[in-house]
């Protein structure tokens, strides 16, 4: 496996690869989840290439980019074991240059005004930004995303299709702990005791997806809002120490509310735990 810190490394590696070239964009702090992309790239990919880079411009002023966890070196023996071929480590002069950029992506309010762009103005416009500049570097074949991060999925998968990226986009479902916490990066802030009640969101989530399940199994009219209602009442009990962002059932297809769940549908979630903000989403289905 090379590591390659310059763009021209990286066009470089891309020139000579003869088969399909993989993309699994991450920010580092690599769990089972980043590996879970990694190895699907590894499948269906001749060559793989693992991007780690802690984005500036999709945190906002009061977020965590200072204290994101940075572990470059256990990060590389893991994409390694998990048969990357490259590992791109940019800096920020690399990616952004050392003067303010004229050109920058402005992604629609209707995917991001709701769900995590409500509390994160700013975080879609960067993560577009940044995964734009990443394709264009890599021009790779096929890029790999989680389904973890599902409105960052939606918007990429439209960005592609708007800007015509001559790539592939595969949705990789989300990994878990045994106790079925969400793996991520941010779980490492979380204490001992926090770690204890943190699965009971996705506790929360099942019960959800039964209930809305059981209601259309039965051909009743299920009140979405009550639904979400409910869903809160129980995090709070269970999750001592919460504070529930938002908890909302939408339209898988377009993030769009979806009163009846007649569409295709999705529970949607963040939550504060402390002071870590954990998301998470399920697929109820139609
Ligand atoms: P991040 O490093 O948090 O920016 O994540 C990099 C990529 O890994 C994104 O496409 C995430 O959606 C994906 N990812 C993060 N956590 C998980 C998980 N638990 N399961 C699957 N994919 C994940």
């Amino acid at each position: 496996m090379k590591v390659l810190r310059e763009i021209s490394e990286v066009r470089e590696a891309r020139k000579q690869c003869r088969s399909t070239l993989g993309l699994v964009p991450t920010m580092g702090a690599l769990h089972e989840g980043h590996l879970s992309l990694i190895r699907n790239s590894v499948a269906k990919c001749g060559e793989t290439i693992v991007s780690i880079f802690v984005n500036p411009t999709q945190f906002g002023p009061n977020e965590d980019y200072e204290k994101y966890p940075r572990t470059v070196e256990e990060d590389l023996k893991k994409c390694e074991a998990a048969g990357a071929d490259y590992v791109f480590l940019p800096t920020n002069e690399v990616i952004y240059g050392t003067e303010k950029p004229l050109v920058t992506l402005n992604v629609d309010k209707e995917l991001t005004s709701v769900l995590c762009g409500k509390s994160r103005p700013i975080h879609f416009n960067g993560v577009a930004q940044i995964v734009s500049i990443l394709f264009n570097i890599a021009q790779p074949d096929i890029a790999f995303f989680g389904e973890k991060d599902y409105q960052q999925l939606t918007v990429i998968r439209k960005m592609v299709s708007d800007l015509h990226f001559p790539l592939e986009i595969v949705g990789v479902p989300t990994v878990r702990e045994a106790s079925g916490l969400a793996k991520s990066s941010r779980n490492r802030y979380l204490s001992e005791s926090e770690l204890a009640v943190a699965p009971n969101i996705y506790k929360v989530m099942n019960i959800i997806k039964e209930k809305a399940e059981a209601y259309r199994k039965e051909n009743k009219t299920v009140s979405v809002e009550s639904l979400e209602n409910e869903a809160k009442k129980m995090i709070s009990e269970l999750v001592p120490g919460s504070k529930i962002d938002y908890f909302e059932i939408r339209s898988t297809k377009d993030l769009g509310r979806n009163e009846d769940l007649s569409d295709d549908s999705r529970i949607f979630t963040a939550v504060y735990v402390g002071t870590t903000r954990l998301i998470d989403n399920l697929y109820i289905g139609k």
